[in-house]
């Protein structure tokens, strides 16, 4: 008991969950007993996950890491949650994030920063972060503090925590997962997707997580595929795709060394490997970096201290006075930032200069992946530029902090499934992930080429 205390403790000080509702987990490992006795298991009966705290969740505060949302408890429960809940699963607790999604480190979160459970071998102990905005799922599953956990995925934020923290994560074709009741950042790009410790897992989860719901005017209605069922190594007859300008100035010789590794282990898993070119690849992040705030700018309108959570009322003020108190209480920083942004990219003047320039341009980035899946069946490239960096490194610096997305955004534009799987440890024992793109639909060929790395 000592020992499991100690652990809880240790656990806790990661900062990675925001409630924790161990009776839910509890009531599901009832039902779960109950269900084996009458042979009637579901896929995850009595499995304990943890929930991005972005999702709506019945009667627990969904805040989305913002202040502006505190204490908001939903009448209702996210269409994914949902579907967990009804294979079987049990929530574990509401795991932190970057404020309503946005950011890379999981520090613009309200409720502080999570902490990696990864030190750097260097004998020092210098705090690293997970990567965000999923940052407290990653830590979560890497730390073992859950077996499984959702995550969302905007430009990266799925598959970027699950590189820095040695876990896997896959972001389904735009439209797998409905996006009814997890609060909206950027709704053309925002998806759902599983973090789990092996592909098997993110398989299982996902095939439970994805699926056609009308209340998601933008859900895919398809069957669900069996992805686990259609699990294999062999990848003979594969053609994998190496885009060229992925390999860009600054990125460290290690992270091109376990991309190189990577090719060699999905040759050996049969596949053959194609030189592919994605020439829009350079205008990816500063087209995303558009799109994004500008359907953020939109989709935030919402918190006007009326609807939802926190409500500032200046003394003597008017409506107008209450909605710019209560914004400017509740947002914290970034989240102002990308609304100014988003604001202005949408604005009468600069409309056509900025956003319907990103529109074009992001249907070019489209494009460049049709034609390079007409020469290949899976992409890969590294997941991030770098391994996990420090507390604090990157925050003053907005732009460097952006950088960090460069690999990942342009499958979200494209609305294509991509999954981080771990590659192995740079020269500091810190993990690097190798990222695998598909073709649209085509999870099946992601799970299989990361089962191949793993
Ligand atoms: N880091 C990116 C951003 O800040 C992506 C976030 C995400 O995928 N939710 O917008």
């Amino acid at each position: 008991a000592e020992a499991f205390n100690a652990a809880v403790v240790a656990g806790r000080q990661l900062n990675a969950y925001t409630v924790e509702t161990p009776e839910l987990a509890l009531e599901a490992a009832d039902a779960a007993d109950r269900d084996r006795t009458t042979n009637s298991l579901k896929p995850l009966s009595g499995i304990p996950l943890g929930i991005k705290d972005l999702f709506a969740t019945v009667g627990v505060d969904s805040t989305s890491g913002s202040n502006i949302l505190k204490g908001f408890k939903p009448t209702y429960e996210s269409t994914v949650s949902g579907n967990l809940k009804a294979a079987g699963a049990g929530m574990l607790g509401k795991l932190n994030m970057d404020e309503f999604a946005m950011g890379s480190s999981n520090e613009t979160s309200a409720y502080g920063p999570v902490m990696s459970p990864w030190k750097r071998n260097d004998g020092g102990n210098a705090a690293l972060t997970p990567g965000g905005s999923s940052g407290g799922s990653a830590a979560a599953v890497s730390a073992g503090l859950a077996p499984g956990v959702t995550g969302t995925d905007t430009g990266g934020s799925i598959r970027q925590p699950a590189a820095f923290t040695g876990i896997s994560g896959i972001k389904p074709t735009y439209g797998r997962c409905s996006r009814w009741g997890i609060v909206a950042f950027a709704s053309s790009l925002d998806q759902a997707g599983p973090m789990a410790r092996t592909v098997r897992d993110c398989a299982i989860m996902l095939e439970a997580m994805a699926g056609f719901d009308p209340k998601d005017a933008t859900s895919l209605n398809l069957p669900v595929p069996q992805w686990e069922a259609g699990l294999t190594t062999d990848l003979r007859g594969k053609k994998v795709g190496i885009p060229k300008e992925y390999r860009i100035d600054g990125v460290p010789d290690e992270i091109n060394a376990i991309w190189d590794q990577g090719i060699e282990w999905l040759k050996d898993a049969g596949a053959e490997v194609v030189q592919i070119s994605l020439p829009h690849t350079k205008y990816a992040l500063p087209t995303y970096y558009i799109i994004a705030p500008a359907e953020a700018s939109s989709n935030l309108a919402r918190y006007d201290g009326v609807r939802y959570g926190l409500r500032d009322t200046p003394e003597g003020g008017n409506l107008d006075a209450m909605y710019a108190a209560t914004r400017a209480a509740g947002f914290g920083a970034e989240v102002k930032r990308r609304i100014m942004i988003g604001t202005y990219v949408l604005s009468a003047g600069f409309y056509d200069a900025y956003f319907t320039k990103a529109q074009k341009v992001r249907t070019l980035i489209k494009r460049d992946f049709a034609e390079a899946f007409k020469q290949c069946d899976l992409i890969l490239t590294p997941t991030a530029p770098s391994a996990a960096f420090g507390l604090n490194e990157k925050m003053a610096d907005p732009l460097a902090m952006y950088l960090n997305d460069v690999f990942a955004v342009p499958a979200s534009l494209a609305g294509l499934p991509a999954m981080s799987v771990p590659g192995g440890l740079d020269s500091q024992g810190l993990p690097l992930g190798i990222h695998l793109i598909g073709r649209e639909l085509d999870e099946q060929g992601v799970l299989n080429a990361g089962l191949a790395i793993e």
